[in-house]
């Protein structure tokens, strides 16, 4: 469905995407995991022609994304880091005018916004101007425009960003919803937001791709690393030594557990654990 080769980006000397690959299949939800900085819009911005890649290819369906991209675009739909939300217009203005621009033919405008508008649930405030609804609204006003139409693949760059819990579960449920019918990929600096609703997880760092695979998967890629928690009832002053001492200490011993590495951790590792942005731009 989606290629994508030996892809690079620099900003002058910066290399923000390292040479990536990989392909996305159909019907599954695949997630962009990396700290901020890590390249994931930059990616996401290459892969829907909105930025130019430096090297490398993006194929969608077979189209390049560069060469054809109104054959490539047609089966994208796309919601920015920052949606692209005209805040003068009213949800409904929006939305007409959205389909006018992906070309959805005249007569099929008025049952997709309508279908659109009742999937994302905006009805209570279709009438309203865009700059005076929540963060949350227009965040869905954002994703009811990457969805309008239906296309086949769905790409959010940080769908749920800035939004309340409550928001954070509907618009997830959304997500799933979508899933059925569509491939959707989208980025998240947060562990737990990919592994709840992806299938796939693809761990970014420094503009390369350091992990691609299941949630399932992942986690047993660490499970070689177990650490034992020993619990004794030890004096304090022996407390220093008991580790190498255990055996001659004759401390009677409380309770060992065994703690596996978890999905978390095997981020940390495979990313340094720190954010990535660079503050020598
Ligand atoms: P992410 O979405 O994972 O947070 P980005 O793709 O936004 O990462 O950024 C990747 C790197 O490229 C960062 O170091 C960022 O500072 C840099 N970067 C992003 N956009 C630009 C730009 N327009 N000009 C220069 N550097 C940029
Ligand atoms: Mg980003």
């Amino acid at each position: 469905m989606i290629e994508v080769r030996n892809l690079v980006k620099k900003y002058g000397n910066h290399l923000a995407v390292d040479h990536l690959n990989f392909t996305v299949q159909q019907g599954q939800i695949y997630g962009f995991l990396g700290p901020n900085g890590a390249g994931k819009s930059t990616t996401m911005n290459i892969m829907t022609g909105y930025l130019g890649a430096t090297e490398g290819e993006v194929l969608i369906n077979g189209h390049d994304i560069l060469k054809e991209p109104e054959m490539a675009k047609r089966s994208i739909g796309y919601l920015p880091e920052i949606p692209p939300l005209y805040m003068d217009m009213t949800v409904m203005e929006y939305l007409w005018f959205s389909a006018e621009l992906k070309k959805i033919k005249k007569d099929e405008i008025e049952s997709a916004v309508e279908e659109i508008v009742s999937l994302v649930q905006l009805e209570e405030v279709q009438n309203r101007l865009i700059k005076n609804l929540s963060k949350g609204y227009k965040q869905r006003v954002g994703l009811a425009q990457a969805v309008l139409g239906f296309p086949e693949i769905i790409i959010l760059d940080e769908p749920t960003v800035g939004l309340d819990p409550k928001q954070i579960i509907e618009i997830r449920e959304l997500i799933r919803e979508l899933a059925k019918k569509h491939t959707v990929i989208l980025s998240s600096h947060i562990l737990a937001e990919v592994s709840e609703v992806c299938d796939h997880i693809m761990i970014i760092s420094h503009g390369k791709l350091v992990a691609s695979d299941t949630p399932e998967n992942l986690e047993k890629l660490m499970s070689g690393t177990e650490t034992v928690i020993i619990e004794a009832e030890v004096e304090a002053s022996r407390a220093e030594e008991i580790i190498q001492a255990f055996a001659n200490a004759n401390c009677p011993l409380l309770s060992i557990k065994r703690k596996k590495a978890s999905l978390e951790e095997v981020f940390l590792e495979l990313t340094g654990g720190e954010a990535e942005d660079d503050s020598d731009l």
